[in-house]
């Protein structure tokens, strides 16, 4: 380690230091949602994959004549950089 380093004067490139690899959380490299330099991850710009893991059909009788029918579609996102994963339920309306 560089004497500079012990006096915890640092030569950052972005988030690590180009002598020891002390890393710090500031000035990360961003590639979508994960730091090129360091891997460490964000909670945003994810890139989502979905998929659907379910669906179920319901019927709207308040809408007056007929009903309405609607298809609830239950989405999985996984994020294919990180692996971080999160469900959504969405309607779809259908005649
Ligand atoms: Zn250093
Ligand atoms: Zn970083
Ligand atoms: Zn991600």
């Amino acid at each position: 380690m560089s004497v500079r380093c012990v006096l915890h004067i640092h030569r950052w490139n972005g988030c690590r230091c180009l002598d020891c690899g002390k890393v710090r959380d500031k000035k990360h490299t961003w590639d979508g949602c994960t730091c090129l330099i360091c891997h460490v991850t964000r909670d945003s710009d994810h890139m989502w994959e979905t998929r659907v893991i379910s669906r179920r059909e319901e019927l709207d009788k308040s809408a007056g004549y007929g009903f309405r029918r609607w298809e609830v579609v239950v989405l999985e996102y996984t994020c294919k950089k990180c692996g971080k994963r999160e469900q959504h339920e969405g309607d779809v309306e259908r005649d």
